[in-house]
């Protein structure tokens, strides 16, 4: 079992090799409620113009606006209410000059009307409720087009204001189903296997043996990747032997698009995954990287299918998965921006330690403070430690040589935030 010697690669490297690999899998066509969540393979075009047809935008009349030029309080323009339409309803009949609509909100204008003066702003005559037959007397001139959405003035028929490589989420989901795009073209959901390597875990409930703990990588991973909106299938967990982990991973590249396993990958006695994905034919991207935690990290390919082996430390489990698995998985389902966002911060504690000659990554809390993002990493940042990721939703990036002090300027990878505004 001879292990190839390798070379530490760059982070950014290494990330690029990855992106370079992944492209978006099939464009399916979809049911708008079942899209949620994937990302668009074009541009949606709008089938029907935004609103159907010219609406009134409060309860009111509609008129004229000729016919109330230099209405005042002293000479009102007195009109004749020819017909009311609630929304739902239709007008049967056009404004003449002299007479109004009594139209709802949300209901069609008639024709003829080119503004809707509302209820308040309307007198009522001696005896007059305002009602069809009745007298209304306006009291100020309206401009033409006050209180009327256009057909189409909100969103055109034919127009793609949402692009490709959006996320369908509900602000997406509101303005394709106004605009009666119920079926669209999307991403499919990629389908992602999860595998814990190690003879001393115990996956799901059940007394702990002497010598095991509980697995918290599959969990985590499992959630991370429901959250983003993809397929997950935990495997649970696999013992430290090569024929297993072969076995286990073979059958997962068949039927999904993504493998990914934690542990058993860096260069102890039962570290056996460099050799099982060896002996399955994968081409490597790289193996290992220039970073603490994760430095084990390795991700092989085949076909169109791709293993992300990261190390069983929870904690290098978590930073590799944000730098390397969640951004690649979100370009190979069609994300146009795939990287959280990347900001400077002023460092608000820090970590032991001194500089080393690797890219560390500090789990951190960021947030925005006077207008300006301010980043605390000083928790325990021991790779075994997972308390250290509850609040944490931001890394600092450390270069190599470097040992940034508080009130030092750093970069803050924000793990929830995406790096590109949406494009509209
Ligand atoms: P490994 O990368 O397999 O050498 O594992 C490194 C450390 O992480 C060991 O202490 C393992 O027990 C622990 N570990 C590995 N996999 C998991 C897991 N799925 N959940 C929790 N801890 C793990
Ligand atoms: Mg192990």
């Amino acid at each position: 079992m001879a292990v190839r010697k390798t070379e530490l690669v760059d982070v950014e490297e290494a990330r690029r090799r990855c992106f370079a690999w992944a492209a978006p899998r099939e464009a399916v066509r979809v049911p708008l409620v079942e899209a949620v969540g994937c990302y668009t393979a074009r541009g949606p075009e709008l089938p029907e113009d935004v609103p159907p047809f010219d609406r009134s935008l409060k309860d009111g009349y509609a008129v004229r606006a000729a016919d109330t030029a230099g209405a005042s309080d002293d000479a009102p323009v007195s009109l004749i209410v020819i017909e009311e339409v609630a929304a739902g309803g239709w007008p049967g009949r056009s404004v003449e000059p002299g007479t109004a609509v009594r139209t709802m909100t949300g209901a069609p204008v008639a024709p003829g009307a080119d503004a809707v003066v509302p209820l308040e702003n309307v007198r009522l005559p001696a005896g007059s409720s305002g009602r069809r037959g009745e007298r209304i007397e306006l009291t100020a001139p309206v401009q033409a087009g006050e209180e009327i959405q256009r057909r189409g003035d909100d969103l055109a028929q034919g127009s793609s204001p949402i692009g490709a490589g959006e996320r369908i989420g509900p602000r997406e989901a509101a303005v394709l189903a106004t605009a009666g795009a119920w079926e669209i073209e999307v991403i499919r959901r990629l389908r992602v296997a999860l595998l814990s390597t190690g003879d001393e875990l115990l996956s799901g409930p059940g007394p702990l043996k002497p010598g095991q703990i509980r697995n918290s990588n599959g969990p985590m991973l499992a959630a991370m990747i429901r959250m983003e909106g993809w397929e997950v299938r935990d495997l649970g967990r696999c013992s430290d032997q090569v024929e297993t982990v072969v076995r286990a991973v073979q059958g997962a590249l068949e039927s999904y698009d993504v493998v990914v396993t934690t542990g058993a990958v860096s260069v102890g006695d039962y570290d056996v995954v460099p050799h099982a994905m060896e002996r399955l034919g994968l081409k490597m991207l790289f193996r290992k990287a220039a970073i603490r935690p994760g430095k084990p990290v390795t991700v092989g390919v085949r076909g169109d299918r791709i293993w992300f082996a990261l190390p069983g430390n929870p904690a290098s489990a978590f930073v590799t998965a944000h730098l390397f698995l969640l951004p690649t998985l979100r370009k190979m389902a069609g994300a146009k921006a795939w990287d959280p966002l990347r900001t400077t911060a002023v460092l608000s504690g820090r970590p032991s330690g001194g500089p080393i000659p690797l890219t560390r990554y500090w789990r951190a809390q960021a947030w925005l403070e006077e207008g300006r993002a301010v980043v605390d990493a000083g928790r325990e940042q021991l790779s075994a430690a997972i308390s250290s990721f509850l609040g944490a939703n931001a890394l600092v990036e450390v270069p190599p040589g470097q040992d940034p002090g508080v009130g030092d300027a750093v970069t803050v990878w924000w793990l929830d935030l995406p790096s590109a505004p949406i494009g509209y």
